[in-house]
């Protein structure tokens, strides 16, 4: 049986010494973090995703302001919003939540956030400094993923690693870091998508797997290299009556049949999921100390 790679605990561990480090500021008299997020619309969703983010801020000390948008907001609006908070001194840093209005537009939103603040990493300035190994603000999904193979001591150097999905916030960049002279890095890596032919012969060659495609259960043992290592990024709500909620969550990897041959594996819930809000604080923490841009 594989190692249960515990996202959950990781998380709380990160944002333990993230309260740490904020009382000693505190101490110090020093700038207390303070992040800005814009809500724009009612999406059930979304308002939970954010709400977690703030309530995350306050449990670790931070400040935080939630600035809610009507979805009727025009383009020019929400970018003289942004605008203001790049602005304001006061505040670190500014993430936007996504999905928004199909009347705005996401790369325009995007590239008006001031790169210094941009503590989601996903400017093309923060993307470029991540592809170049600079001091960057990594996007949250993969900063999680590269801290899980950091604090389990997985060997990437000189490892085959195949990545199932090719988006911008997951596939893609994690493919550019596992790639990078450093560590987690050193990998010889294979990025595969929807086009990709071959694909279980390529997984069965990768001593780590990293599945973000956003298939249910896709990936099988029959998929995996004895001993592999398999970071499962998917996250699936599935019906399930003997649940309370009526539901269960589930991932891109058939967990119970994987987890019999992997040497590592990340569960769902509570593996790559809970790290997304830890690695948000981190970059406001970075933000706010002036670590990225000096
Ligand atoms: P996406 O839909 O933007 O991208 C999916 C990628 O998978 C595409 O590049 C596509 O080419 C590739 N793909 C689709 N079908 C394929 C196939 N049959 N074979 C090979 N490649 C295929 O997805 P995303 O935003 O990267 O998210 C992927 C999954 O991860 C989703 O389930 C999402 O909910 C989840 N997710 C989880 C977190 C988290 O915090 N745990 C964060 C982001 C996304």
């Amino acid at each position: 049986m594989a190692t249960i790679i515990d996202g959950k605990k990781t998380s709380q561990d990160i944002k333990n010494e993230i309260a740490t480090r904020v009382a000693e500021i505190k101490t110090e008299g020093g700038k207390i973090p303070h992040l800005a997020a814009i809500l724009v619309g009612n999406d059930g969703a979304s308002q939970t995703y954010v709400g977690a983010k703030v309530k995350a801020c306050h449990e670790i000390g931070f400040e935080s302001t939630l600035v809610r948008l009507d979805e009727t907001i025009s383009e020019e609006e929400l970018l003289a919003k942004v605008e203001e908070i790049n602005a304001n001194p006061d505040i670190d840093g500014l993430i936007v939540q996504l999905p928004l209005p199909k009347h705005i537009s996401v790369e325009k939103v995007t590239d008006k956030i001031k790169p210094e603040k941009d503590v989601d990493g996903f400017t093309p300035s923060n993307v470029g400094r991540m592809a170049l190994n600079w001091p960057a603000y990594v996007a949250a999904t993969p900063y999680g993923i590269v801290e899980l193979l950091k604090r389990y001591n997985i060997e990437t150097s000189g490892k085959h690693c195949v990545v199932i999905g090719r988006s911008h916030i997951v596939g893609s960049p994690m493919s550019i870091l596992m790639a990078r002279n450093g560590y987690p890095g050193n990998a010889t890596v294979t990025l595969t998508h929807s086009r990709t032919q071959n694909l279980k012969e390529i997984a069965q060659t990768a001593d780590i797997l990293i599945v973000a495609l956003g298939k249910p259960e896709f990936v099988t043992a029959d998929m995996v290299k004895p001993g592999a290592v398999v970071i499962d990024v998917g996250i699936h709500r599935v019906e399930d009556a003997s649940k309370k909620s009526g539901f269960r969550l589930i991932g891109d990897v058939k967990f119970d049949e994987v987890a019999e041959k992997a040497s590592a594996i990340t569960p769902v819930p509570g593996g790559v999921g809970p790290m997304t809000i830890a690695s948000l604080l981190y970059n406001t923490l970075l933000a706010a100390e002036k670590k990225v841009y000096g």
